[in-house]
């Protein structure tokens, strides 16, 4: 996908070998549906790169970079209120250490498997790449749903998952962080676990920590106000900015929340926002400390909105938030989240700019609508980078035994936001394929590690 029909012998037999890989991995990881498109979509914009650079065939770079150096599995056994033993599947898969090591979110929800964690796992190594920080590629989870479950079951939860995590991760080995289901409080006991275990306060172990131990100012807005600095970004390219534009944004977790803050801080009109259950529409703008009300504090449902904001309208289900017409989308809930028909109709009703919060949040034949209709699309693995870049300087931060002001971070996100972008760009134009961030995002993250592949050897 987003590639021109190949033209010159090179390009042609760049793709066959591309293919080629992407078939093996078919075959070789059966069933991982959410893998192997994570897989499709950044093979094919790698064909310009195999077409002009040899040496990356000859090292084998492809063929390493789709097989994780190692995944964990394991037993989280844990006991409920009621007594009763439970049993979930803990992960970890630890993708590409190539430029630092491992580093990605940990995400508790009933559809974590192997699929799911490999695809995140697989993107965090390009991802990471772009910030321009020396971290490599890894992910981890559980199929545990914190919804609905006590403090203290979450608790015991996490415990147990921490005690058999511990034996893979360190501050110089594999930094897990937050992701869908894991925010403070989770981190918070695994934390606390793992420095029981270890009998020491090895803070840059976990990212996403509290400010109290180590935790960074700014990581908790960064995914949300960096997907927005990028999304300016693009704005600009165009001539545009946020001011007056109508903008839906679908979740109303950690993602979502900051990147409607800083939307509405640029002036931009919010109507929209979801959960798992529905969404809200609230033509006047979306009132934001109501929202961070119901889910930072009460961990409630969305629904609830509308009890304080009468003229706002619930719908149930979430996928006909993207009928809204609006000027931007944000998709920052889960993968594949919006699909062919819901990007056509995002399309017919004017959107110009669609930029990803979520991880994976479009289909490929989501993406195709975006860039055969001149919609500038913003890919996750760029857009939504903020999060991990602030995450390794929380790691600094944690190594250097200082803390600096939420406006000195704050000014490195936007920093970092915007050279991922002027990279993503450039990388496009030098590889025939101006415009397109998917391709420029994708090479840029992938020449860095590649070259680091072929200098450390065949490990
Ligand atoms: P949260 O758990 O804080 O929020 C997730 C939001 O999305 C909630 O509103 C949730 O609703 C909704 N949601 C989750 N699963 C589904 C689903 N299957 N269908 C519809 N809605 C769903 O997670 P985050 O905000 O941290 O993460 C959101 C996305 O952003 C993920 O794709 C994550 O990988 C990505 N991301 C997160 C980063 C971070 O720093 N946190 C960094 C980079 C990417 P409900 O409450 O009902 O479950």
């Amino acid at each position: 996908m987003a590639i021109t029909t190949q033209t010159s012998p090179e390009l042609q037999a760049a793709q066959a070998y591309v293919n080629e890989v992407y078939e093996t991995v078919k075959k070789r990881n059966p069933g991982e549906s959410e893998f192997h498109q994570a897989v499709k979509e950044i093979l094919d914009s790698l064909v310009p790169v195999f077409a002009k650079n040899p040496k990356y065939k000859n090292n084998a770079i492809l063929e390493r970079i789709v097989e994780p150096e190692r995944l964990i599995t394991f037993r989280v056994p844990w006991v409920d209120d009621q007594g009763n033993v439970q049993v979930n599947r803990g992960f970890r898969v630890q993708f590409n250490s190539a430029i630092g090591p491992y580093k990605g979110g940990l995400r508790f929800h009933p559809s974590v498997n192997a699929s799911i964690i490999k695809f995140l796992g697989f993107e965090q190594i390009f991802k990471n790449s772009l910030t321009g920080q020396p971290i490599g590629g890894g992910k981890g989870g559980s199929d545990f749903d914190p919804k609905g479950k006590s403090d203290n079951e979450v608790m015991k939860f996490t415990q147990s998952f921490m005690t058999e995590l511990s034996k893979y991760i360190g501050p110089d080995t594999d930094v897990p962080a937050g992701d869908i289901g894991v925010g403070a409080r989770e981190i918070g006991y695994m934390f606390g676990q793992y420095k029981r275990l270890r009998g020491g306060n090895e803070a840059g172990v976990l990212t996403g920590k509290g400010l109290t131990y180590g935790g960074s100012l700014t990581r908790t807005e960064a995914t949300g106000y960096g997907l927005v600095y990028f999304t300016d970004e693009m704005l600009k390219t165009k001539g545009e900015s946020f001011a007056g534009k109508t903008v839906v944004v679908s979740g109303s977790g950690n993602v979502s929340i900051y990147a409607i803050e800083k939307a509405q801080q640029l002036g931009a009109k919010v109507v929209a926002c979801s959960d798992s259950n529905g969404y809200v529409y609230d033509k006047n703008g979306i009132d934001l400390e109501t929202v961070k009300r119901l889910k930072e504090v009460e961990r409630k449902r969305i629904k609830e909105y509308v009890s304080t904001h009468p003229s706002a309208e619930y719908h149930e289900g979430c996928e006909n938030i993207w009928n809204i017409p609006c000027d931007i989308a944000l998709p920052c809930a889960t993968q594949n989240e919006i699909n062919e028909d819901a990007a056509k109709t995002l399309v017919a009703n004017g959107v110009k700019f669609v930029a990803e919060g979520a991880n994976m949040p479009s289909t490929l034949e989501a993406i195709e609508v975006y860039l055969s209709n001149d919609v500038y699309f913003g890919p996750a693995k760029a857009a939504n980078a903020g999060g991990v870049a602030v995450s390794a300087l929380e790691m600094a931060q944690n190594s250097a035994r200082l803390a600096w002001t939420f406006e000195e971070v704050d000014a490195k996100l936007q920093d970092i936001m915007k050279n991922i972008y002027r990279n993503s760009v450039n990388a496009a134009e030098q590889y025939g394929h101006a415009g397109n961030l998917v391709v420029g995002s994708n090479i840029a993250g992938f020449l860095k590690v590649a070259d680091t592949m072929v200098a450390h050897g065949v490990v």
